[in-house]
């Protein structure tokens, strides 16, 4: 059986050691009998899974130890209501809105309180990022939301606002461990995991300490649901109730992949720009395709690009499906093709994408 090369946004790929590994011990979960999907999440086995998983990524993302790690169902949706039932103490929240999940994330956060939007880049269709350091922020802000790598449109954030005393929430799905980040600078970082780190089903939030404890202007903290309150979930470790144990297993060997395979996000971040230039330096190489992002903003994990023509880039698509590059269908909002290029997608993925474009050109110019 051949592999294919998996250009979706989400679900996407996961590296074929991670797979290899997680079928070798599918029935017989280190000597225990049974496979994680079967076994109680109070066993010591899973007690060593998550605890290991936690720390595994406290190294690889160099977690301070003021920030607690939370594993919740939801997916990154959910974060976008419990940023704000958790952390909307003032009654209000700055957001940047620069691609479809920040505006959701925004809307989500309107019904607890206002979310102001402090800039937006839907003047240019999402396609740059507004300068941060240029932006007028509510002094009253309770936090600054970002989503920092816009999976829809293809931009990503060159550098984040950073405003004292104001914490920084961060939705990083489609980016997260793709290269390191300074934790320091956010309040919160949250993420789903499906993107490139594990299978769906979970999402996961990094948060400072500080920020545990409150919920939103109006709303008291025993009136949040249980099952959205981050202190309540954290202070269970993440066990109040049955967690997604196989999301959590997985995510715990792609940390150890990360960490012993691929050498560290240093390393990652050095073969993701290494993908993320075959594709734009062909891009910029000739005319037919076309990416619309401007430069300095332009995503090294989602590669948007359109052909002359909505009935080529449908050609495209399916032709390049026959070739084994499959689900390189923009997003309906773009339109067009997106290749997401996520850890996972292996720099020989790419090259061969980047040959059926210059096939496809040649026979379509
Ligand atoms: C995919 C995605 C989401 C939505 O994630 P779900 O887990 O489906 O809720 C939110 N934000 C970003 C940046 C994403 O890429």
């Amino acid at each position: 059986m051949a592999r294919v090369y998996n250009f979706s946004a989400g679900p996407s790929m996961l590296p074929e050691s991670v797979l290899r590994k997680a079928q070798a011990e599918l029935l017989d979960y280190h000597g225990s009998g049974q496979s994680v999907m079967e076994m109680s999440h109070r066993s010591k086995w899973f007690d060593d899974i998550i605890k290991n998983t936690e720390a595994s990524m406290r190294r690889v993302l160099n977690v301070p130890d003021n920030y607690k790690i939370g594993f919740f169902q939801g997916g990154a949706t959910q974060q976008f209501a419990m940023v704000p039932l958790n952390f909307m103490t003032t009654g209000t929240a700055d957001y940047l809105v620069t691609g479809n999940f920040s505006k959701k994330a925004a809307e989500e956060a309107a019904k607890f309180g206002t979310a102001r939007i402090a800039a937006s880049s839907k003047d240019k269709n999402f396609t740059y990022i507004p300068d941060v350091k240029a932006i007028d922020y509510d002094p009253n802000a309770s936090y600054i939301h970002i989503c920092q790598n816009n999976t829809i449109f293809g931009t990503t954030f060159a550098e984040v606002p950073q405003v004292e005393g104001i914490p920084l929430v961060a939705d990083m799905s489609s980016m997260i461990f793709s290269e390191p980040t300074d934790v320091t600078k956010y309040g919160c970082i949250y993420f789903g995991v499906q993107k490139n780190v594990a299978p769906a089903g979970m999402a996961v939030a990094i948060i400072r300490e500080d920020l545990l404890g409150h919920s939103a202007k109006g709303i008291a903290p025993e009136t949040i649901p249980t099952m959205m309150n981050y202190t309540t979930l954290l202070k269970a470790d993440s066990m109040y109730n049955t967690p997604p144990c196989w999301c959590i297993y997985m995510t715990g060997l792609v940390m150890d992949y990360l960490e012993h395979e691929v050498g560290g996000l240093e390393e990652m971040k050095k073969i993701n720009e290494a993908k993320a230039k075959v594709l734009y330096d062909y891009l910029d190489s000739q005319d037919f395709f076309k990416n619309p992002v401007e430069k300095p903003y332009r995503s090294r994990m989602n590669v948007t690009f359109t052909s002359p023509t909505p009935e080529l880039d449908k050609a495209f698509c399916a032709q390049a499906a026959e070739e084994g590059l499959l689900n390189l269908k923009g997003h309906r909002l773009v339109g067009g093709m997106r290749a997401s290029i996520y850890n996972a997608m292996p720099p020989q993925g790419v090259q061969k994408l980047v040959e059926f474009m210059e096939k496809f050109r040649k026979e379509n110019a």
